[in-house]
């Protein structure tokens, strides 16, 4: 099984900031982390490593110290990895951050099968993992809760929805998104904290990815973030006026005109 792990490095506060000029998130002086879906999507990599057999890499696509993501998927059982980075990716939407990852994914090699998180903590969309199964032309299942069985080409899975469960059946390879009722995954080995301090990482820009720096970043997104910004509340109060009853039952009309009761 070859088998790659997306990850993305996020902010570790969910009080991200915005820059009002550029609308994009002010990273500068904030703590990372690897996308919490993420660690238990390399889990799931490396269970199914040790259970068939095979290699499991890690990408991920952001600035030169998203590199961090890596070596720690490499102390939890990775591999090897590949950092994609280059200006030119910077300001990505989510399909142009899809188009990046497949045109690693592709000069990778052969592969069997793609595993992402659910969703980020930051961006948040859930898109990326079903837009990089299209932009592959390969088969996609979402919300992934367990690996049952990988047998002659076939991967059978159970897929977490509203009431219940879904045991789906699909050729490989495919990509999966997984939710986090997956695995508990595992701490760092001291071994893998070794390996991770030493090992090389190769950095892939557009370039080494014969991609035209159009079609990527900021140029290469179909959407455009025209403003963010944090609702403001409002708290209007008000004082009823008169005697106790009719206080009462002015504050019960509020109440009825609000739906509240
Ligand atoms: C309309 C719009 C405009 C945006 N504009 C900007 C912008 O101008 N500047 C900016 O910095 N950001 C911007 N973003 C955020 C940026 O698009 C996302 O951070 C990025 O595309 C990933 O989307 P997501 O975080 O929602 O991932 P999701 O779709 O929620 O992620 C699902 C899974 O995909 C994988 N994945 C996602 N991203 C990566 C990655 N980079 N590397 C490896 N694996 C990954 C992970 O496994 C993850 O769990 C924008 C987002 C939107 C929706």
């Amino acid at each position: 099984m070859n088998i790659l792990v997306c990850l993305k490095q996020v902010p570790d506060t969910p009080d991200v900031k915005i820059d009002p000029q550029t609308n994009t998130l002010i990273r500068d002086g904030i703590k990372t982390i690897t996308n919490p879906f993420d660690t238990y999507a390399l889990e799931e990599g490396v269970r199914i490593k040790e259970r068939y057999g095979g290699r499991v890499s890690a990408v991920t696509m952001g600035p030169p110290q998203a590199e961090q993501v890596l070596r720690d998927a490499i102390s939890t059982g990775a591999d090897d990895a590949v950092l994609l980075s280059d200006s030119a990716f910077a300001g990505a939407d989510t399909l142009a951050t899809a188009y990046t990852l497949a045109r690693a994914i592709s000069k990778l090699g052969p592969y069997d099968l793609v595993i992402c998180g659910r969703q980020t903590i930051d961006g948040d969309t859930g898109q990326v993992g079903p837009e990089l199964a299209e932009m592959l032309g390969v088969s996609f299942v979402a919300y992934v809760s367990r690996t049952e069985e990988i047998s002659d080409g076939w991967l059978r899975v159970r897929r977490m929805v509203e009431d219940g469960y879904e045991v789906i059946e699909t050729p490989l390879p495919a990509v999966i998104t997984v939710v986090k009722e997956i695995n508990v995954p595992r701490l760092p080995s001291l071994r893998g904290l070794t390996r991770a301090k030493s090992v090389a990482i190769p950095v892939w820009t557009a370039q080494e990815l014969g991609i035209d720096p159009g079609t990527v970043g900021l140029s290469g997104s179909a959407t455009r973030v025209i403003k963010v910004f944090f609702p403001q509340r409002v708290r209007r109060g008000e004082t009823l006026q008169g005697d106790l009853p009719s206080q009462v039952s002015r504050l019960v009309d509020r109440l009825r005109e609000a739906h509240l009761i």
